[in-house]
This record gives C-alpha cells, structure tokens and sequence, in this order.
C-alpha cells in the first residue's frame, strides 16, 4: 500500500525541485551553526551560494564515520541540547561509538519514514507486527515501534532474545509480521522446531528484515521455511536509523526516501560520482533532519541505483540488495570478496546451512590470506556416512573456486558450532581471535 501517494508518487522533476530547495536550506543552516561543516566548506572553497543545481552537490565535501569520531559526542549537532529529545547510538567499528540525536519533529519524519516503509512492505493497521529487533541504544527497536504505532498496527515490543518466549507470544497473539534481522529470523525457525512448533502453522505471513547484509538465497530459504513473504529494509544511525529505503511488493530494489534523503554512488576509491546502474559506495544526505543533519555521508555500504519506473508507481529510486561493505571487503590474493558472495554460493548448495564463519589470517586491514569458511552442516548430513561430507566439501569447492575466483578452504562443522547472534551477525574473524571470539561454541 502507498502511505504517502504525494511524496512517493510524486514526479520526478518535482521532486527533484524539491530536494534542490530543502539541500539549499540545509547546506545554508550548517555553514551557519556547524563549525565542522564551516570548516569543511572552507577548505574546498565552497559556500552555500554554490549550489545551484543538484549536480552542485558534488562540490561539497564528504562526511565520514571518523568526522563522527573525531566530533563526538555533539560536535556535529546543528541544535542547541535543549532541543534534542533523545539520542542512540551505534557501536561503530572502533573506538567511540556513534551518536544520533534527535529533535521532536525528527522522531516524527522518522515515525513517518518507517510507517511509509511498513506500509510498502505490505503491512496494514490490521497487522499485528512482533517487534524483535534490539531495543535500547539501536535504532532497530524504537524505529520499528514508532512506524508500526504511527500505521495503527499493533505492536509487540518482544525485542531480540528470549527466543522461546517470542515463540509462545508469536502463537498466543496472532503475531502476523515479525521483525528482526534476517539472521534472527533463522533462529527463531530453529527454537520454533525444537519446541515442536511449526511456524508455518501460526498466523505469521510477513517478515521484514535488515540492519545486516542478507542474500537472495537467505531470502528464498528464509521465505520457504517460515512460509512468509520476506522483505528487505535498510537505514543507519548516522543517517536517521531503520525507515531510509525499503522494498515494495515487487521486491525488486528498496525505494529511497529521496524526499528525505538524497543518494549518490560514489567511486569508493576516487570520490568521483557514478551514474544510475553503476555499482559503487552509497552516499547520502540529509534533506530534513534537524538535530544532526549530515552532509555527503559515505555509508560505505556498496550498491547501485535504478531510476526505472517501478510497477508499483513510485517514482523513487531503488537501490539494489547491499552487495558488501567497502571496508568489509576481503582482498584475497588480489581478488576482492565480499561475505555476501560467499554467503551466495553457500545457499545455493543443498545440506548446509546460511551459518558460516570467515576465518582469515589477517597480514594487514584489507589483505586476507589462506581463506577459510567454515560452514555448518545440516543435521542429515552431519549423521550420514562420512562420504557424503567429503563430497559436499569437493563441490562447495569448487563453487567458490568458479564463482569467487578463489580457492578457500571448506571446513564443515556440526550443526550449532558457530553461535547465533540475535543482532548484528560477525561474520569475519582473525584466526587469532577465534578462540576467544565468543563466536564458536567450542
Ligand atoms: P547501524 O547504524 O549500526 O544500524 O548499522 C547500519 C549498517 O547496517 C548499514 O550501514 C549497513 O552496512 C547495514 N545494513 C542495514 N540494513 C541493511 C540491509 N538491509 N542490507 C544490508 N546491510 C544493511
Ligand atoms: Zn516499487
């Protein structure tokens, strides 16, 4: 269902218009009350009055995971304190985490963002929607609460964990849409069967995930096994949270809010701007945020863009599935891999199961050598003759060795060796920290 026909259908040469007039107002108010933006602006010699087209965004500068390190905890809001009604905050990959505030009309562009994102995800008032992602600091849990209120749907603040209680709920109160990441979703299966329960059987029809890379595979699997209809939603801390682009029913891309947020891809090794259809690193900026709007921020995450009209009539752009993070990239002997791709060819093979490990001898931050995956095997194979593994191992070989272009090393392992996460899943660890990663369980 569209919430929002106005914005969502809206044409694009308007739209563009529109993103032109609010990019201008922002620009305008953080050289004004940001002295980091001013700073930055200055040393590309560029000022406000520069940008006279969307084209012109170009000239401003690049906001960064480490401008947010460097300026914690307030540095880079553009409101007084006094204004700020709440703050999150993400761990970030190291040192000081990351810090959201928040104004009173930026918790409501957000309530409405992700209302707009359950309802294109097919969700309606009548829906009772189990929210199972973390709350607390993470924007998952409150950012999923806020939308679903906002639709006047229901909603059941489970959070993550307490997996067995979440299934005893799901029955007990007709939960039709579950939230959480993909890799929960998994788990949620697993604790559902060993209690005896079917969740084919229950009232659940819709799941809608992210907040971690996820495959096209996962989401076949994930769809055949909990009989749903699953569906890809993706926003960061630095950005506003969950609710930035999401999937409508055609599950062909997520539409972008580009009313809210503006998107470029970038050459994550030059900066230069890609055109659509061009895979890149993902760029956004913030239209209308209040308490800590952002500039050019590289999200890192590696994607492309499609301006296609969408057969469900929004004129917003899709991005495509997040194909990897540019500093998750593995360089494995001169050849870059993502998880993802990795993850890919796992589901693809029969037997095992989408729990993996990258095992890797770290020689530098982005060279990996000596690759190994270890996979966890279903319960079948795992107890069949010792044959059958050795022959699953040959082929998820060779299929790395034909789709990645690498050859790694295939260590099969028995079902639950690998810890399930109930956020987040870690999916790459130094072969010297596997001991003590926490992310074995023996
Ligand atoms: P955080 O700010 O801690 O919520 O993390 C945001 C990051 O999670 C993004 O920059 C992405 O790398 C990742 N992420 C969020 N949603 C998705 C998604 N649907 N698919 C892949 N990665 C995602
Ligand atoms: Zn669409």
């Amino acid at each position: 269902m569209i919430r929002d026909p106005e914005h969502e259908k809206m044409p694009r040469k308007q739209l563009e218009e529109l993103q032109l007039k609010r990019l201008q107002a922002k620009v305008k108010e953080v050289y004004e009350k940001v002295p980091f933006y001013r700073r930055a602006f200055k040393e590309k010699g560029v000022t406000p009055d520069d940008i006279k087209t969307l084209a012109d965004l170009k000239k401003l500068p690049f906001t960064s995971k480490l401008d947010f390190r460097d300026n914690y905890p307030y540095g880079l809001m553009a409101v007084p304190l006094e204004k700020v009604v709440r703050i999150h905050s993400s761990s970030g990959t190291t040192g000081k985490p990351i810090v959201a505030p928040y104004t009173a009309a930026d918790v409501d562009m957000w309530a409405e963002v992700m209302a707009r994102s359950l309802a294109s995800a097919g969700m309606t008032k009548h829906d009772v929607m189990q929210n199972a992602y973390g709350y607390g600091l993470f924007t998952g849990g409150l950012g999923f609460h806020y939308g679903c209120e906002r639709l006047g749907a229901t909603v059941i603040p489970t959070g993550a964990g307490n997996t067995k209680r979440q299934i005893i709920l799901l029955q007990d109160l007709g939960t039709t849409v579950i939230t959480c990441t993909p890799t929960y979703a998994f788990i949620l299966n697993e604790t559902a069967k060993e209690m005896g329960v079917d969740l084919r059987e229950t009232k659940l029809r819709l799941g809608i995930c992210g907040a971690e890379p996820w495959s096209e595979q996962m989401r076949k699997d994930m769809e055949e096994k909990l009989h749903i209809s699953a569906i890809n939603i993706y926003g960061l801390t630095e950005v506003i949270g969950p609710g930035v682009s999401v999937e409508c029913e055609h599950k062909n891309g997520m539409h972008i809010w580009e009313d809210h947020f503006l998107v470029e891809i970038i050459d994550p090794g030059t900066g230069e701007p890609l055109p659509y259809g061009k895979e890149g690193e993902l760029v956004i900026t913030t239209l209308t945020k209040e308490a800590q709007p952002v500039i050019r921020f590289r999200t890192r995450d590696i994607t492309n863009l499609s301006v296609e009209p969408c057969k469900c009539g929004r004129t917003m752009v899709k991005m495509a599935r997040i194909t990897g993070r540019s500093d998750d990239m593995l360089v494995v002997r001169g050849v870059n891999v993502f998880p993802s791709q990795i993850e890919s060819v796992l589901l693809e093979v029969e037997g095992v199961e989408p729990h993996y490990l990258i095992v890797i001898d770290r020689r530098d931050v982005f060279s990996a050598e000596d690759l190994e995956i270890w996979i966890e095997v279903s319960e079948e194979v795992f107890s069949d003759e010792m044959q059958k593994m050795e022959r699953l191992e040959k082929k998820l070989r060779a299929e790395m060795d034909s789709v990645l272009g690498i050859s790694a090393r295939i260590k099969l392992v028995e079902p639950r060796t690998i810890v399930r996460t109930e956020g987040k899943a870690k999916r790459v660890v130094d072969r010297k920290e596997l001991p003590n990663s926490g992310l074995i369980t023996k």
